[in-house]
């Protein structure tokens, strides 16, 4: 059937539902995308607030699209907040409340309007942090499966927390060594810090453990990684649960050859830059969409990049309205003339795919760090809080293609300095260059093989497809 003369009443219908970051949005459109142009209906569910970051950078969102063989639409709903300065978006525990207070009923509202109109929702698919969307599934015997978006290392910590199956920090020794079943020795700031009894975030852990006591409700855990680069916790992992490697998504080309995006803004052309260097000759620097630098830490990686000589290019997003604003220190714009680029979004694919770029430097977000694995980029590691000090970990020791510059939240209260930023990025370009660059194209290769027709990746993703058309039949 052509996508002209298609009817979307005529397809399996799949409900994706988000949580509202762009961590989250991105792996769960990607997916979307994927499920859609395999010939099903798919309708990707986020609070308001993404819908209208998403509409504001991006075409389509409120289309009906075609995508390959099937649809991709989207519906919304409130999440009773007034806009993206609402202050009760600062206090993450009781946001995530307040979402599952008016996510449950909206979510619900959502699969009987379908049912109603003939498009009966035969699969609920969502990410971490909003676990009674597989309640609602629950109830309603609808399949559901979750699209975990960290690694699968991190997904056993959480499991192996849960279900108190090894020891972990507590308060009376917080700083015990972690090891879980295939997997390497976790020092105590090297497992996911929202586990660890001194964290700020506990109010994230608690959200996240959330979805493991459902876990029960759902067939089956697509994750975000692909076999060959986890494959020991993988097949461990795979005795609790049926786990299905499907990424990486963003290396899938039905998910890239869309024109539909989920960015929450509009990204800034950085390509003329990039063009304008020498191959392997520029940094790209980005802490995702999370995280905001303090006005200190700013001026350390301002003159850190100054004083390494280095070409750059630096995702500096502006605080959150809650937070005091940063600038860059006085002169540096003049100081690095053509030498760097600052802005405040970009197409992260397109600038670590493009051939300028030497290295990461990275806070290390699940998906940051399997893009850039997964592009071939080796990176300097700079990890915050949750996962990101366990991916660190990963990228530096196990994977070993990158360097480390600090170790998280458990540690770094006083911020990482401008010289050690300065000694660092001359480390990764240093004699180490050629070893971490080597061992990324490998991960490279890895990752396009996985999904590549008949590839780890691709196998999984046929077996869901399947599963869900089986489903509905
Ligand atoms: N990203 C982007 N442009 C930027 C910065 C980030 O497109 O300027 C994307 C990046 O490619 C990734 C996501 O935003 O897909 C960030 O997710 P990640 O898990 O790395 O970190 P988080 O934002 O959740 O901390």
């Amino acid at each position: 059937m052509s996508s002209n003369t298609m009817n979307s009443q005529d397809l399996v219908h799949v409900l994706l539902v988000s949580f509202p970051g762009q961590g989250h949005v991105n792996p769960l459109l990607r997916l979307g995308k994927i499920l859609a142009s395999t010939g099903l209906l798919v309708t990707f569910s986020a609070p308001e607030s993404v819908g209208s970051s998403m509409r504001k950078a991006n075409k389509n969102i409120d289309e009906l699209t075609p995508v390959g063989d099937g649809m991709i639409r989207f519906e919304f709903f409130d999440d009773a907040l007034s806009g993206d300065d609402d202050p009760r978006r600062a206090d993450l525990g009781a946001y995530i409340r307040l979402l599952e207070l008016h996510g449950k009923e909206a979510v619900n509202g959502i699969i009987k309007k379908h049912e109603k109109e003939g498009r009966p929702v035969s699969c609920l698919i969502n990410n971490p942090f909003i676990p009674w969307v597989s309640d609602i599934a629950h109830a309603l015997n609808i399949p559901n499966a979750v699209l975990w978006v960290q690694s699968c290392a991190c997904f056993s910590a959480y499991y192996h927390y849960n279900y108190e199956l090894a020891q972990f920090p507590t308060q009376s020794d917080p700083e015990i060594d972690v090891q879980l079943p295939s997997m390497p020795l976790l020092k105590h700031d090297e497992i996911p810090s929202f586990l660890h009894p001194h964290s700020p975030y506990s109010v994230l852990g608690k959200a996240i453990l959330g979805q493991f006591k459902v876990l029960s409700k759902t067939f089956c855990v697509l994750v975000e990684t692909f076999q060959e680069l986890e494959s020991e916790v993988i097949d461990y992992m795979s005795k609790f649960c049926l786990i299905k490697p499907i990424g990486p998504l963003f290396k899938n080309l039905k998910s890239s050859n869309s024109s539909i995006q989920g960015d929450f803004v509009k990204a800034d052309d950085c390509i003329d830059y990039l063009n304008s260097k020498a191959p392997a000759s520029v940094v790209y620097v980005s802490f995702g969409s999370v995280i905001s630098l303090n006005q200190e830490q700013t001026n350390e990686i301002a003159y850190g990049l100054l004083s390494s000589g280095v070409s750059f290019l630096w995702v500096l997003r502006p605080p959150y309205p809650h937070l005091p604003p940063v600038v860059l220190p006085e002169d540096f714009l003049e100081k690095i003339g053509e030498r760097g680029k600052i802005v405040q979004w970009c197409a992260q694919k397109e600038v670590l795919e493009h051939p300028s770029v030497a290295y990461f430097v990275t806070h290390c977000g699940w998906n940051s760090s399997l893009e850039a694995i997964t592009t071939g980029v080796p990176v300097v590691a700079f990890p915050g809080w949750g996962d990101q000090v366990t991916n660190a970990k990963y990228l530096v020791d196990v994977l070993e293609l990158g360097v480390r510059l600090s170790r998280g939240d458990q540690t770094e209260k006083t911020g990482v300095s401008r010289d050690r930023i300065q000694k660092c990025l001359k480390e990764a370009i240093g004699p180490k260059a050629a070893e971490l660059k080597k061992n990324a194209l490998k991960w490279k290769k890895a990752a396009e093989d996985a999904v590549a027709e008949g590839g780890s990746s691709d196998r999984n993703l046929k077996d869901f497809v399947d599963k869900i058309r089986g489903v509905s039949m």
